[in-house]
């Protein structure tokens, strides 16, 4: 432990984050969405059917992100199976997805019986690597699933063109990524299609709800008809021309997301300046690698500040690290993803749809996302809503603890 570390607070130690400044609650709500509910409420319509409180929601966040097309639906996981099922993805078809993801990113493929196949990650940014999807895809390919992980926008210029040499649907899934710019242009459909999640742990929520955006008007009236039983937007109540579920968002919802939209941007603020403060003090921190700036990552979507700190790879290391943070007062920091090319109940659903084809199913080799995924921590968007003060005992709660890590030990 150098010199000019205090003591771990493990160790007896001070705490570096005071208990008397926690992170924010959330989700934050007020008077706004009070009011929003009730109105729904007294209304009586209560389902998108009948009121135009989600119709209205669709067009403010389709503006927001710069989409002609909005459709709201229940979660962010069925919104990328409508968003693959709108661009013809069904059974057997491959999509190329990355392993260092939440595993609706995989799952929703194999819902519409389409096989999700692996592609690595890089291993700075933790994002779907771009040569890697092309040596992938294989004459089965139909879509590839690029996720702005953690908020940061993946390499759509290197996507949309390998999509257009393929001719295969590029779907973004930007369930962390609200607010997020490529280039200047927001996410969502720089893409075929973009799809969105507003689950609580989401940097906008209504508790569950998700939305799919595209300019496409095709492919908008494909994803309406997913989610309205086979409707026809403007047809007939009985008038089913395709098959579709039932996806729809209450608007009780609506309401909320309503309320939420509307404060988002000074949310938002304060998540960017305080991750561009964690990212000045732990920038230089020895052991400890964040991802390197990138200009055409124009707007970062904040969802969770992802860091790597190689030395926690080692066996029960990162568990130690993580109780030694709980002690500096920092308990809100995760171990992230298990990678899902190595998630049994993916690889054997995938096998099984694979094997009723007789198509050949791949051993996914992605050792870059093997790598991140033993000495990854990340903070999540709550922890960055929090004073500068806070941000700044966050930092150095980690500085701490990355400069002990050589000394921490596990419980085994
Ligand atoms: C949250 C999330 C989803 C799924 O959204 P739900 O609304 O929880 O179904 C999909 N992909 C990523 C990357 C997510 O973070």
């Amino acid at each position: 432990m150098p010199a000019d570390f205090p003591a771990l607070a493990i160790n007896g130690g001070p705490a570096a984050v005071p208990a008397d400044d926690p992170a924010p609650e959330w989700p934050t709500y007020d008077d706004a969405e009070e009011k929003g509910l009730l109105d729904v409420l007294t209304s009586r319509n209560w389902g998108s059917t009948h009121g135009d409180v989600v119709a209205t929601f669709e067009r403010e966040f389709a503006d927001y992100q710069q989409a002609a097309h909005g459709t709201c639906l229940t979660n962010g996981t069925l919104a990328i199976s409508a968003a693959l099922r709108a661009a013809g993805v069904g059974v057997g078809d491959e999509v190329i997805v990355p392993p260092y993801t939440f595993i609706a990113t995989a799952s929703a493929a194999l819902f519409m019986g389409a096989v999700p196949v692996f592609a690595d990650v890089d291993p700075l940014t933790h994002l779907l690597d771009p040569d890697a999807t092309e040596a992938a895809v294989t004459e089965r390919t139909k879509a590839v699933v690029p996720v702005h992980l953690a908020g940061r926008p993946a390499a759509m210029d290197a996507f949309v063109a390998l999509g257009a040499r393929h001719g295969l649907t590029i779907v973004e899934d930007a369930a962390q990524a609200i607010g997020a710019a490529y280039q200047g242009r927001p996410v969502g459909a720089i893409g075929d299609l973009g799809t969105f999640s507003f689950q609580t742990s989401k940097n906008m929520t209504a508790g569950e709800g998700g939305v799919v955006l595209t300019d496409d008007e095709t492919l908008a009236a494909a994803v309406y008809s997913t989610v309205n039983v086979g409707r026809v937007r403007g047809g007939g109540w009985y008038q089913h021309d395709s098959v579709g579920l039932n996806l729809r968002l209450t608007e009780f919802q609506g309401a909320v997301l309503r309320a939420q939209l509307a404060r988002f941007p000074a949310l938002q603020e304060i998540r960017e300046r305080n991750a561009t403060l964690l990212t000045t003090l732990l920038g230089d921190v020895d052991g400890l690698l964040l991802a390197p700036e990138d200009p055409a990552v124009t707007a970062h979507g904040r969802h969770l500040f992802l860091m790597r700190i190689p030395a926690l790879a080692a066996p029960g290391r990162r568990d130690a690290a993580l109780r030694a943070l709980a002690a500096e007062g920092l308990a809100e920091v995760s171990s992230g993803y298990v990678p899902l090319h190595r998630n049994g109940a993916l690889i054997a659903e995938s096998k099984d749809i694979a094997g009723r084809l007789s198509q050949p199913y791949p051993v996914a080799d992605c050792p870059n996302a093997d790598l991140v995924s033993q000495d990854t921590i990340w903070l999540n968007q709550r922890t960055l809503l929090g004073s500068e003060q806070r941000t700044r005992a966050v930092a150095a709660a980690i500085a701490k603890v990355v400069a002990a890590a050589d000394d921490l030990v596990g419980d085994e």
